[in-house]
């Protein structure tokens, strides 16, 4: 069976990516970071989510020679010039969602509720012996200063989304999955894959 590898060794990202890969056509086994043994360390030093996300999905096929998909997420909020943004997984606490949840809502208190905009972004780099594809995503919402909602991780206890009314944590993973940042992100590629396998989303780029 031919395998994927999801750069990741994020749980909710994990559970969120094997749930939309078995949608995908053809018979791929989807391995992440945590299945794999002597996975490399990644130092995440790219500028914007992209350049991380391209770093992470290089350095993987580097070692396992498998198609890998790396993503790069994070919140950007306009009122705080766009941070956490690309260090959103290390704001407060490297990779502790609930201190990094906590600095942001102080710092959004003293921000008027109006201007409490902000947007998730994903960026997926996918890289193989076909070369590199980059798809991105983006959802825009408002922030909360009281989390709400049980479901998904890091700062979606905070983001209200207006269309459906509720925070990206009340949501089940599949109303999650239509509207976020990863959910159109993972259909631009799904859309993209055939021509990608086919070599015809070649973005040139050396190995
Ligand atoms: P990365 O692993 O470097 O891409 O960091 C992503 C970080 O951004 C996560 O640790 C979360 O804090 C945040 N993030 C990304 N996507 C989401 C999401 O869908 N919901 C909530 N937080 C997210």
């Amino acid at each position: 069976m031919k395998k994927i590898i999801i750069a990741t060794k994020n749980k909710g990202k994990t559970k969120e990516f094997k749930n939309l890969f078995r949608k995908l056509s053809g018979n791929y086994k989807v391995l992440t970071l945590n299945e794999l043994s002597d996975s490399p360390e990644i130092i995440e030093n790219g500028h914007s989510f992209i350049e991380n996300a391209t770093i992470k999905a290089q350095k993987i096929f580097q070692k396992y020679g498998q198609i890998t998909i790396a993503d790069d997420s994070g919140l950007v909020v306009d009122a705080l010039g766009g941070r956490p943004g690309i260090y959103s997984a290390r704001y407060a606490s490297n990779h502790n969602d609930q201190a990094n949840l906590k600095k942001v809502i102080e710092e959004i208190i003293p921000i008027p509720q109006d201007k409490r905009t902000a947007h998730f972004v994903t960026a997926l780099v996918t890289i193989g012996p076909q070369g590199k594809m980059t798809n991105t995503g983006q959802v825009n919402g408002i922030l909360l200063d009281k989390p709400l909602g049980n479901n998904g991780f890091g700062y979606d206890p905070i983001f209200y989304y207006p269309p459906l009314e509720k925070t990206f944590a009340q949501m089940s993973e599949n109303e999650k999955n239509q509207v976020s940042h990863r959910g159109k992100a993972m259909k631009k590629l799904f859309t993209a894959w055939p021509l990608y396998l086919k070599g015809e989303m070649n973005e040139n780029i050396n190995l």
